[in-house]
């Protein structure tokens, strides 16, 4: 039970990682304990998978050293996945902002990956949970509810924490604890917020979506927002959110590209009242809760009361109280530390032949592609290098 490589996890990273090893002759395993392998590529994307991102860079990704990600995906980059994915006639279409998503099912990719695992020689094993392992020497001891494994390489490819109804672990992370490696703090990201407590609540306008500017300091995401029972969704939350932290205040922009004071100022004189003056450009139901006085003539308002509307509509400043948690997020945030790690082989520093890849290391991509394109490119460059 000798392998020249290891990978535990048979998600994205690691599938990609053992078909680069396999392709370069190495005789690499691959161990899950699901039933089946890339369980949460089947449910990507709505089950089509969002494989890319056209303009995928750096600044995609949020990570303590927020160069560490250059390297590799400048080493495996977007047109190199979809030269794959064309040679195995899948097809696809870009949804909007570079985001390439299978035009069937998530399945394709998944099927892909397992299609070129067998031309490299990869074995998969499944239901195969690891329970420990062990360095003796130059060589790792991993012991599994499928027997012990005997490697010099060792790729630990086993994601994040978020759906764990779909198999996610802390199994990466312990076992990176284990070997002395710095863990950054990991948090539920793309993730619906939830207000805090001293907000009013807003549950009746639940379902409603606006296009929004959203902000937290200087970082801002301009897509729709989404009400929900407890607070706020869509894409423009799930993308601030992996910036997002319980003491951080977040500013959102209902009318991006509006100037709401200038449209009051100019009905100054108005016999109508603000809400009927807003609503040719936000829905009148969300209007006549999210305002104070929806009624209310403008004329009868005073220069400070505009401005103070024409805040909220622009500069409306949201407390959230916390996520809804890993089993809602579609990432997880931090992970193994990148200052642990060679950023051209994401082999360890301190324990040579032992590699993490994927969503376990802290560098957590955008909504939109972004997270496969880590996983590609993380399981090639480690690939190269095992
Ligand atoms: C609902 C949802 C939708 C998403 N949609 C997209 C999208 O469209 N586009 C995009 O870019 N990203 C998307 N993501 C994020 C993306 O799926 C992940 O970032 C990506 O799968 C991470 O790849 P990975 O290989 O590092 O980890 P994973 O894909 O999570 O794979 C880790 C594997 O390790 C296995 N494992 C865990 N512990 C053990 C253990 N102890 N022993 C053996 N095996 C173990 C797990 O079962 C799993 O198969 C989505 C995430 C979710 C939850």
């Amino acid at each position: 039970m000798r392998f020249d490589a290891i990978v535990i996890g048979a998600g994205a990273a690691g599938l990609f990682c053992a078909i680069r090893a396999g392709m370069r002759g190495r005789r690499v395993l691959v161990v899950e304990h699901n039933t089946e392998p890339g369980r949460k590529i089947l449910i990507s994307g709505g089950g089509r998978c969002n494989f890319t991102n056209t303009g995928t860079s750096s600044e995609n990704f949020v990570s303590e050293n927020p160069h560490f990600a250059k390297s590799a995906l400048a080493g495996f980059t977007p047109s190199d996945f979809v030269d794959l994915v064309r040679f195995h006639r899948i097809e696809y279409h870009e949804k909007k902002l570079g985001q390439l998503f299978c035009s069937g099912s998530a399945r394709h990719i998944l099927e892909m990956l397992l299609t070129e695992c067998s031309r490299a020689g990869v074995e998969i094993r499944t239901r195969c949970a690891v329970g420990d392992v062990e360095k003796r020497g130059d060589k790792f001891i991993v012991s599994s509810s499928c027997g012990d494994f005997e490697t010099g390489s060792l790729v630990v490819a086993t994601g994040g924490l978020s759906f764990p109804k779909v198999g996610a672990t802390d199994f990466g992370y312990r076992l990176a604890r284990r070997f002395g490696l710095r863990i950054v703090n990991t948090r539920p990201a793309l993730v619906p917020l939830r207000f805090a407590d001293n907000e009013p609540a807003y549950s009746s306008l639940a379902g409603i979506a606006i296009d929004s500017e959203v902000s937290i300091g200087k970082t801002s995401f301009r897509e729709n927002i989404l009400f929900t029972h407890h607070g706020l969704s869509g894409p423009a939350i799930l993308q601030i959110s992996n910036y997002w932290s319980p003491e951080l205040e977040v500013s959102i922009d209902l009318l991006p590209g509006a100037d709401a004071a200038g449209i009051l100022d100019a009905a100054a004189d108005s016999k109508r009242s603000v809400g009927s003056i807003v609503s040719d450009l936000l829905p009148r139901r969300f209007l006549e809760t999210f305002l104070p006085s929806p009624d209310r003539v403008v004329s009868q308002l005073g220069e400070r009361s505009r401005r103070e509307i024409a805040d909220r509509l622009q500069d409306w400043r949201v407390h959230f109280g916390r996520t809804e948690g890993f089993h809602k997020a579609e990432v997880t945030t931090g992970g193994v530390s990148t200052s642990e790690l060679s950023s051209k082989t994401f082999e360890s520093k301190s324990i040579p032949g032992l590699y993490f890849i994927g969503e376990v290391v802290d560098v957590t991509g955008w909504l939109g592609g972004y997270n496969f394109q880590w996983a590609w490119a993380s399981g090639f460059a480690a690939g190269n290098s095992i």
